[in-house]
């Protein structure tokens, strides 16, 4: 009787057991590759998201760039792991809240690096939401008001406010639109906050030369690990957008009576203006698409400077269940 009993409460408990693992399981439905720990190395993970509010948009993930930003967040001791990179994401709309506007299912749509903000203070109202005073949400290793700990692009799906989601025409290519989502809107912010039109390019590298001058109509170029070359270009920028964060003496602004600012990708008015403006003009990235496999391996030619174009995940043809 006893025995009978024993057996009874351990298959209930293996039956619950199941049932919490199964209904685990199914909750744990968005593939995604993430980093475990400060090693920063990408291997694949199953996470759930939450459900389609209805303010929210289920985005289908059919590319994510690759980012500076994910190498320093997959090796950061203040990183919320497991850290699922991505910021510059692209895809298809495939369900969308009752309350949504302006979206519809089929959209091609991209998710740059904020995912959420309060909507409310001056700078939310003046849709410059990276400024928000409560702080925007980055889309990833950010903490959601909700509590939740943001997961980026390296993944199949993602559910977001859709104030924070833009439309991306379907004649312009969406592997192409993904850059724009961070890099893009990085440089186009200060390009437009102070009236830029020169063309001259500084790089770290002499292999961007031929392409600066010719496929991107630069008028100079110049390498900036040359002394000589950088000398003789003394005095002669009006400008310099400096997308990594160079040393500088204070006392060098005041001889010339240069100005120091800052910016940090733009809001949602301002990235919907760059989307146009690179869709009006037809400005693509140059972009070195790469399939998620290769994701660690992208990572490290970053940190080895060996990246010519912008790396785009092909997230849709292969992140596939192992
Ligand atoms: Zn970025
Ligand atoms: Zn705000």
């Amino acid at each position: 009787m006893e025995r009978r009993q024993e057996k009874d409460e351990r298959s209930v408990w293996e039956k619950s057991k199941q049932k919490i693992m199964s209904s685990r399981t199914a909750n744990e439905d968005c593939l995604g590759w993430a980093a475990r720990d400060l090693s920063g190395v990408l291997s694949p993970y199953k996470f759930s998201r939450r459900a389609v509010g209805d303010d929210d948009v289920y985005v289908k993930i059919t590319y994510c760039g690759v980012c500076y930003a994910d190498v320093g967040f997959t090796r950061n001791p203040h990183a919320k792991y497991p850290v699922v990179p991505g910021h510059e994401i692209v895809g298809i709309v495939k369900k969308i809240g009752s309350k949504v506007q302006g979206f519809n299912v089929g959209d091609h749509v991209g998710v740059g690096t904020y995912v959420n903000s309060c909507r409310n203070c001056d700078f939310c109202n003046d849709e410059v939401e990276v400024l928000c005073e409560k702080g925007a949400v980055y889309t990833f290793s950010g903490v959601d008001y909700d509590g939740t700990v943001t997961k980026g692009g390296y993944s199949s799906y993602i559910v977001v406010h859709a104030r924070y989601c833009f439309q991306i025409p379907k004649h312009y290519p969406l592997a192409s639109a993904a850059p724009l989502l961070c890099a893009g809107i990085t440089v186009y912010s200060p390009m437009m906050r102070h009236n830029m039109n020169q063309r001259e390019i500084l790089s770290t590298s002499i292999s961007k030369k031929e392409e600066a001058l010719n496929v991107l109509g630069a008028d100079k170029f110049v390498v900036s690990t040359d002394q000589e070359q950088m000398k003789a270009s003394t005095k002669s920028l009006d400008f310099i957008i400096d997308t990594a964060s160079v040393k500088f003496s204070p006392m060098s602004l005041n001889l010339g009576a240069k100005t120091v600012s800052g910016s940090a990708v733009g809001g949602t008015k301002q990235t919907r203006e760059m989307i146009n403006f690179c869709v009006t003009n037809k400005i693509y990235p140059n972009i070195e698409v790469i399939p998620i496999q290769y994701a660690n391996e992208a990572l490290e030619r970053l940190i080895n400077r060996d990246v010519k174009h912008r790396l785009v995940i092909d997230i849709e043809n292969t992140l596939k269940e192992e």
